[in-house]
């Protein structure tokens, strides 16, 4: 029997049931992956595309996709043409816009393959007119069109959407395999692991335990912003919890940006540290998706009562939608610590 590819780890019995599928043709028209942000979601559905657009499918010699095809190879460095990423491209939820985009250019018939495979990222943050409009697709597909819905909770979708899709979840691997992988896979893990370890654990933390994104946030190009914005967030959280005063809190509001998208960004940062908090509150033990370093998140929630961390949050989340509905920016920040009464 043909293997599944096995050098890249995690989902392993999702991904053979997927190929399974793909060599049988029984791989349904739409498919939910759901799972928590790093679960390997993308990495999945990128496998199953290559599957199904690998010329060496046949080849019971090699495994499946075998990775090294043309096929394959453009569907892997996100070059193929048959295969649509369709995301919030920044902005807060996927509009009817983007999916009447799809509902166009599913009838072009696939350019160099069988099959043409729309990759709905965050597929849980669309409005409910783009999940009607594209249920009209998904309803009555052209034969050759697969489609991947990936989102972190599949119960936000419509029912009917839910009804045409079968769900499937993805697991994340547990931080010590991640590690491993990426020590034994990637020099520069291992090399940052060694001159920065703080950094190399921020770095896990930031990428939610999932290999795909941990690789790309290797690069220092990539990870950079990324670690300025969780400083951000990590600073006005300490301040806002031990120094909550007018004279702290006010010279950091022009660390947050101006444009709409990266504020959003910085926010939801802030929310997220404030969630870890929160759940520290009802555990030590509560696992964290924002703080790296346990015993500091542990010290700074021992600075705050649940309900001023609770208001802080609420104050924050509010600060979020403002910023999505087009209000001011600058005025968003200003309302928010406002209401956390901050200032
Ligand atoms: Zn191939």
């Amino acid at each position: 029997m043909k293997k599944a590819y096995t050098a890249i780890v995690g989902n392993e019995a999702l991904r053979e049931r997927l190929m399974h599928d793909v060599l049988e043709g029984t791989l349904p028209h739409a498919v939910i992956l759901e799972g928590p942000r790093g679960s390997g979601r993308h990495t999945v559905a990128r496998l199953t595309a290559a599957a199904l657009l690998c010329h060496c499918a046949n080849d019971p010699a090699l495994p499946l996709p075998c990775m090294t095809c043309p096929g394959c190879r453009k569907v892997l460095e996100g070059k193929s043409p048959d295969v649509i990423p369709l995301g919030c491209d920044g902005k807060a939820t996927i509009g009817v816009e983007s999916v009447r985009f799809l509902r166009e250019d599913v009838h072009v018939i696939p350019n160099d393959s069988d099959h043409k495979i729309y990759i709905i990222e965050d597929a849980d943050r669309m409005t409910p007119q783009a999940q009607n409009a594209l249920l009209l697709t998904l309803e009555e597909p052209p034969v050759y069109a697969r489609f991947f819905l990936l989102c972190e909770n599949a119960g936000i979708l419509l029912e009917t959407i839910r009804s045409r899709a079968p769900i499937l979840r993805t697991e994340r691997l547990p931080r010590e395999q991640v590690d491993c992988y990426l020590c034994e896979h990637d020099r520069r893990a291992a090399q940052m692991k060694l001159a920065d370890p703080k950094g190399y654990e921020e770095l896990l933390t930031a990428a939610g335990n999932g290999i795909g994104q941990a690789l790309e946030y290797l690069d220092p190009k990539v990870f950079q912003p990324v670690r300025q914005l969780r400083a951000l967030a990590s600073d006005f959280v300490f301040t806002a919890i031990k120094h909550p005063s007018s004279k702290t809190i006010l010279p950091l509001l022009s660390r947050f940006s101006t444009k709409r998208d990266l504020l959003r960004d910085q926010l939801s940062a802030v929310s997220d540290a404030l969630r870890d908090l929160i759940l520290l509150k009802k555990s030590d033990e509560a696992p964290l998706s924002f703080y790296a370093d346990r015993t500091e998140a542990i010290e700074l929630c021992d600075g705050a009562s649940l309900p001023t961390l609770y208001q802080l949050n609420e104050a924050v989340r509010s600060a979020i939608d403002e910023n999505a509905r087009n209000a001011n920016v600058r005025l968003c920040l200003i309302k928010l610590l406002v209401s956390a009464e901050l200032i």
